[in-house]
């Protein structure tokens, strides 16, 4: 999709611009409210992600002014913690969705997929993805492998979701930390560690085939054949 990304504060910025191109997203990140608004104008994009406070114009004037003018693009809302005013605000000022920070980057990709679903009116949801004999039920949230069904936390699920939708591919500590936790997750964290610890208990304990695998130095992969 083509997303116009609207963000002042620049350390979140370049996490979900880069999640976001990760993606396959084509993506305008605009720090001022004003300038985003004027972009949304003259530009066309498929979705827009407005952060609240911005310089400028604040997200909720930008989304007001584009629902007067009978924009119909669909909107995400990135909101602060807590500021439930500010979500409701969010909806009435045009918004369709909205997200509390801080977020985990997955939960932005799986809102921006929805938004894009919405927009295209689409009924044909993904339901389940299959990599070298593990199924993952989208749907109900669990991984089946030779028929057995295995139950996941939604961070177990998260992770294996993000593992699954690049077979063979080494994801690094940091990817997999601000995807499925929080772009503000310190690196030395050991939580990681600890849920691909929980993961291979579940999907690869009792099996031939281990298919996740640790790359030294570098991160995570899940084995594509
Ligand atoms: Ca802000």
């Amino acid at each position: 999709m083509h997303l116009l990304f609207v963000e002042d504060e620049p350390r979140l910025a370049r996490a979900v611009k880069r999640a976001l191109q990760e993606e396959g997203h084509v993506v305008d990140w605009v720090a001022d409210g004003l300038d985003a608004y004027e972009q949304a104008r003259v530009e066309s994009y498929d979705a827009l992600l407005l952060d609240v406070m911005l310089p400028g114009l604040s997200g909720l004037d930008i989304a007001r002014r584009l629902r007067a003018e009978g924009s119909t693009t669909p909107i995400l809302m990135l909101t602060a913690r807590d500021a439930v005013p500010d979500r409701v605000a969010g909806l009435d000022a045009g918004a369709d969705d909205y997200l509390v920070k801080p977020f985990a980057l997955s939960e932005l990709l799986a809102r921006v997929r929805a938004l894009g679903r919405r927009a295209a009116g689409s009924t044909g949801e993904q339901l389940s993805l299959r990599v070298a004999g593990l199924e993952l039920d989208l749907r109900r949230h669990e991984a089946i492998r030779e028929g057995k069904r295995i139950e996941l936390t939604a961070k177990e699920f998260a992770l294996l979701e993000l593992l699954m939708r690049h077979p063979g591919q080494v994801l690094t500590r940091t990817q997999l930390l601000d995807r499925v936790w929080s772009y503000d997750t310190p690196v030395e964290s050991n939580v990681l560690e600890t849920y691909i610890h929980y993961l291979r208990n579940k999907v690869d304990r009792g099996f031939d085939r281990q298919l996740i695998r640790t790359v030294r130095g570098a991160g995570y992969s899940l084995r594509d054949a």
